[in-house]
């Protein structure tokens, strides 16, 4: 075959399209439920909105981007994550000046280069949320709540919520003066990317997946020691917060999250039964990136939702959406029209009709009826279309009556 999907993209087919749907209708109606609005943005943005956002030394902009240069000479990325781009758009529309508070969310797809591998692709899908214009530990607590309730709604078990606050600016600087003192003894032990990162962003290095460098890191200052008495106070709130909410959660000192522009809280979604790429949804508040991106000062909090890998773990339903189905045996050409406008009409009144376009005999068209599972069948041939009547066939008990053609909507709509 000569044309293929480029490795570490899928089609997604329509065996699989059920679990999508199940999926993307609980977030819409969930985020709906909690006030929040949905946002669509481009596929493609300017190269400088992600290096200058995510940060140039995190693994995304240094080397996971698909970036080309458009024939104007504008430099342009697929676009590896939806924050960014979310913000962009909340600062050229002044939505914050629609809303004060701005409840956003997104579904939609994503592009890294990265090895493929189980629940990590190329192209790969999250749904998100972005909150715009409350500092406020209720609203990090309502983002995480959000989060909580579609895992719970998809039946997604032995998810667990990791959760570390790394402070505001003043914290930030003393934290990144205690790491350079700590980890300078290591250097040498440490690998290429984080020694350079020791320089740039000593705090990523936290975020390290290397098994003798996660050694090292068990014994680093802790940032709980650099909080503000304001960082300590609004993560505490966090907490108890989300205690009074039932949502468990555990501490993780060292989760500093891949990307640059958060502040205090941060948190992570698990789930126990996915293996190395266990992360489900990452997120946090990030109250500097939409000043640092041209807008005004608005606090952020939200998060991103890795799809694939919720539908590694969710539980889906049986695929039986309560629908009526009837298929529509239509016999030679003389019926067509006939046949065309009957299923119209029963389509207009909520009823699925599957129809024969394949001029196929009564026998084929009855096997293809049972093959849909449909528990209905309404034969038009020419005899019946001369006496304006159809036979209505039922596909599980074997009977058969026959119906004037003006009953049959009224037929099926009882
Ligand atoms: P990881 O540590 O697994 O690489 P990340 O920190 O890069 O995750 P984020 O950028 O926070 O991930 O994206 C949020 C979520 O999107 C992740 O928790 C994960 O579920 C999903 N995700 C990220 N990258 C991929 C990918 N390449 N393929 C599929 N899902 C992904
Ligand atoms: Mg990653």
């Amino acid at each position: 075959m000569a044309y293929r999907t480029i490795k570490g993209t899928h089609d997604i087919l329509p065996e699989e399209i059920h679990r999508w749907q199940q999926l993307e209708n609980v977030v819409h109606s969930i985020a709906g439920h909690y006030g929040y609005n949905e946002i669509r943005t481009p596929v493609f943005e300017d190269t400088g909105l992600f290096s200058k956002s995510v940060g140039k030394d995190t693994d995304i902009v240094s080397k996971e981007m698909y970036s080309w240069e458009d024939r104007s000479g504008g430099h342009l990325t697929l676009r590896p994550e939806l924050t960014a781009p979310v913000v962009r758009s909340f600062i050229q529309h002044n939505l914050g000046v629609r809303s004060p508070l701005q409840k956003l969310y997104y579904i939609g797809p994503l592009f890294r280069r990265e090895r493929p591998q189980k629940g990590r692709q190329r192209q790969f899908h999250q749904f998100g949320v972005e909150v715009f214009g409350s500092e406020h530990p209720e609203q990090d607590v309502e983002v995480i709540a959000l989060a909580h309730h579609i895992f719970k709604e998809l039946g997604i078990k032995d998810i667990s919520l990791k959760l570390n606050s790394i402070g505001s600016g003043d914290c930030r600087r003393n934290y990144r003066s205690a790491l350079i003192k700590f980890l300078t003894p290591f250097k040498d032990d440490l690998s290429e990317t984080s020694q350079k990162r020791l320089e740039t962003n000593p705090l990523r290095i936290l975020d390290t997946k290397i098994p003798h460098e996660k050694e090292i890191i068990q014994n680093a200052p802790s940032i709980s020691d650099s909080w503000t008495d304001e960082d300590k106070s609004h993560f505490e709130s966090v907490q108890s917060l989300l205690s009074g909410l039932n949502i468990p959660y555990e501490l993780d000192e060292h989760l500093v999250r891949g990307l640059d522009y958060y502040t205090r809280t941060t948190f992570e979604f698990v789930s126990e039964d996915l293996g190395a790429q266990d992360a489900v949804c990452g997120g946090g508040r990030y109250d500097n990136l939409v000043e640092m991106l041209g807008g005004r000062p608005t606090p952020a909090t939200g998060f991103a939702a890795g799809m694939e890998r919720i539908l590694l773990s969710m539980v889906t339903s049986e695929q039986t959406d309560g629908r009526e189905s009837i298929y529509l045996i239509n016999l030679g050409k003389a019926v067509t029209m006939k046949a065309l406008q009957m299923a119209q009409e029963l389509r207009s009144n909520g009823i699925t009709v599957y129809m024969d376009t394949k001029r196929r005999r009564l026998k084929a068209q009855l096997r293809e009826a049972n093959r849909l599972g449909t528990k209905k069948a309404v034969i038009l041939g020419e005899e019946e279309l001369k006496n304006n009547r159809v036979q209505v066939k039922d596909l599980l008990k074997g009977e058969q009556e026959e119906i004037a053609m003006d009953q049959l909507a009224k037929y099926f709509i009882v």
